[in-house]
């Protein structure tokens, strides 16, 4: 397999929406910029075939001709993220059927039916018809198929194949009713022809929910798994031309809809489109670049990013000056091999003409945007492939799982303001602010690898997991885990004798009852140590079975009932967050279990900065960032080593400002 032996820079170049006069002109100002890569070709199936029997591949070769004359890394897409109109025209099934049952006309993008035979057959063939035609050049780093998949299709196809999946799934029917336990409300099948999907139409309630959470968590496993088919099919169609290259799709971080750890299996390399809201807290983008990472457990590209401003959020604020490069630098502190934008040239119309580009419409390089894409495009051609292919290391698991994220999610009760993102996040962040590294896992990994494995509101308990984390704790690991967790298997029916179920033994505990709070309510933990910590969202109400508590609620009718607990289990520890703590209280837990579990952070005195370690084979590569408002200090044990950004000497005395980056190398032998 090929690989990259510069970081990527560049990203999404659309050449065909200019004037020939406008190429060369590019050439010359992303020359400047030190721009060494262009993603080509996303969205052109209309022009790569203007009609059924009819291609047209005149135009790409004068691209790809171009760039690799540039000596470009050419990423190049599929261009089957949107459907061309005559296909639409001609062939209606090609177009989705939404949630409310509208079956759609030709429009927007990521619109194709999954199942559709139609899509199916010509978009596999474009992609071997590209394969055939540029497989062979040199200067194809990645080949990018379609994009940002996502979206679901409720028509007949899909209903079709939803049965046929079932079958391969369940088997009979007496299976199929059984998971679904469809005696409630009197669903029972008889027939496979009287499935039909789950959609407003039918077993949705208000909201999203579903009546039957069995049904729906069976839907997204099977379209996630059928537009990965069409991802699979693309990529075959490429490999019977190009055995040599790297096949990609573009992923969204914690987006719902598509279960990546299985599309992981199938792709080469990971690459994903880190798009953060003015209020995103960089700790969640860090979470996403580590979950990123975590799907394959290996270097990814940033395929998109954008250099100044978004215009699909409500409010797309500008990059801050210094924002886009530390941004960057987090991105591949976090595993990153690759910067990619969207987009090189900002266009003239459609629904993106105000999303930022390294070339705004002005079309001069006399610009802010440009002037710092240059220098980060200098800083990195100065890196060379120092950081190319070298590893995270953590010894924390954080446990990220879709089916956990639709099931949570889909569940009617108690509570509507269970977010699993969220709820992840919350722990994600304790690691984040202590420079502890961080791993996200699936949820059949290897815990025996961490120290440390947390695996909040882990509502679906599936066949062999609570053996796994059995083990684990056995031999010595720490499990924290929480409230809305060990409540149901894989078909989302309740796990019985008592929550958390599976997981009982392991924690020690009973949950009883599970009280929810409104937003305007609260109550208290106890601490042992006599601390007070406010707490909210739900409350179990708990027994000890074993465990040890280590707070207890401060009022209401459970007012000294244990909230928090801990557990010994053989060489292990296990801990149950029993309510959502306020901030300060999760902290003096998670500090006690990440002191039973001995986790190290990357260093001392990085308090308030972003110290983020890659390791080579012989060195470690510290990644130095302030996110922060206030001027930090180097931390000393980093000084006197070559910020390999601009070739000086950090010392005690250097500060880092607002977005200050600084990357050292340290050699270990
Ligand atoms: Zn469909």
């Amino acid at each position: 397999m090929k690989k990259f032996d510069r970081i990527l820079y560049g990203g999404d170049y659309n050449p065909n929406q200019w004037p020939r006069e406008i190429w060369a002109e590019d050439m010359r100002m992303f020359r400047d910029a030190h721009i060494n890569s262009a993603t080509i070709n996303v969205f052109s199936w209309a022009k790569l075939q203007p009609s059924e029997d009819e291609y047209d591949f005149s135009e790409l070769d004068e691209i790809v001709e171009m760039l690799s004359d540039e000596n470009y890394d050419i990423v190049l897409g599929t261009s089957t993220g949107a459907l061309p109109a005559w296909m639409a025209a001609k062939y209606p099934e090609v177009e989705r059927t939404d949630y409310d049952g509208r079956h759609h006309k030709f429009g927007q993008r990521h619109n194709a039916c999954p199942n559709s035979p139609i899509f199916q057959k010509y978009s596999k063939r474009l992609a071997r018809k590209l394969a055939q035609r540029y497989g062979g050049n040199p200067h194809v780093k990645c080949w990018h198929i379609s994009n940002e998949y996502g979206g679901e299709c409720f028509c007949e196809n899909c209903e079709k194949a939803f049965r046929i999946w079932l079958k391969e799934k369940y088997g009979t029917l007496e299976a199929l009713n059984q998971a679904w336990n469809t005696e409630f409300w009197g669903h029972t099948i008889y027939d496979w022809n009287e499935v039909v999907l789950p959609n407003a139409l039918s077993e949705g309630l208000w909201d999203g929910k579903t009546a039957f959470a069995g049904i729906s968590v069976d839907y997204k496993r099977f379209n996630s798994d059928g537009i990965l088919a069409n991802y699979v099919a693309e990529r075959d169609a490429i490999r019977e031309y190009d055995k040599e290259t790297p096949i990609t799709t573009n992923l969204m971080g914690t987006y719902k809809g598509l279960d990546y750890f299985k599309w992981a299996k199938e792709m080469d390399i990971i690459s994903w489109d880190n798009y953060p809201s003015y209020n995103t807290p960089w700790s969640g983008t860090a979470m996403c670049h580590d979950l990123m990472r975590g799907l394959k457990n290996a270097p990814f590209m940033l395929m998109e990013q954008t250099p100044s401003q978004q215009n699909w959020q409500p409010y797309n604020s500008l990059k801050r000056p210094g924002q886009m490069r530390a941004q960057s630098y987090q991105t591949l502190a976090h595993g990153a091999d690759t910067i990619q934008f969207f987009q090189l040239r900002r266009s003239i119309g459609g629904c993106e003409k105000f999303h930022g580009a390294v070339i705004a419409h002005a079309g001069t390089e006399n610009t802010r945007v440009f002037r710092e894409v240059s220098q980060l495009g200098a800083e990195l051609e100065k890196l060379g492939d120092t950081i190319l292919g070298s590893r995270n290391e953590a010894q924390v698991g954080i446990v990220f799982d879709w089916d956990n994220y639709w099931a949570l999610e889909y569940a009617s009760g108690p509570s509507v303001d269970l977010s699993y993102v969220n709820q992840i996040h919350m722990y994600y962040q304790y690691f984040y602010d202590r420079n502890i590294a961080v791993d996200m896992i699936p949820f059949n990994a290897d815990f025996q690898k961490y120290k440390m494995v947390v695996a909040p509101v882990l509502y679906m308990v599936k066949e062999g997991m609570a053996e796994e984390l059995e083990a684990f704790a056995q031999n010595g690991g720490t499990l924290v885990t929480t409230y809305m967790s060990g409540i149901v298997g894989q078909s989302d029916n309740v796990h019985l004798g008592g929550y958390p179920g599976p997981l009982r033994k392991l924690a020690g505990v009973w949950v009883e009852e599970i009280d929810a709070l409104a937003p305007e309510q609260h109550n208290e933990v106890l601490m042992n140590s006599g601390e007070k910590y406010t707490c909210s969202l739900v409350c179990d109400l708990m027994h000890l079975e074993g465990a040890q508590c280590l707070g207890a609620y401060g009022t209401d009718f459970y007012k000294g009932m244990p909230a928090v607990t801990r557990n010994c289990y053989g060489k292990g520890f296990v801990y149950y967050v029993g309510t959502q703590m306020e901030e300060a209280g999760l902290c003096s837990v998670l500090d006690q279990a990440a002191a039973d579990a001995a986790v190290e952070s990357v260093g001392p005195e990085t308090e308030g900065l972003e110290v983020v370690c890659r390791r080579t084979q012989d060195s470690k590569i510290y990644f130095i960032m302030n996110f922060g408002d206030q001027e930090r200090r180097m931390p000393s044990w980093l000084c006197h080593n070559r910020d390999l950004l601009s070739g000086e000497m950090v010392s005690e005395g250097t500060i880092l400002r607002k977005y200050d980056t600084y990357v050292i190398q340290v050699r270990i032998r």
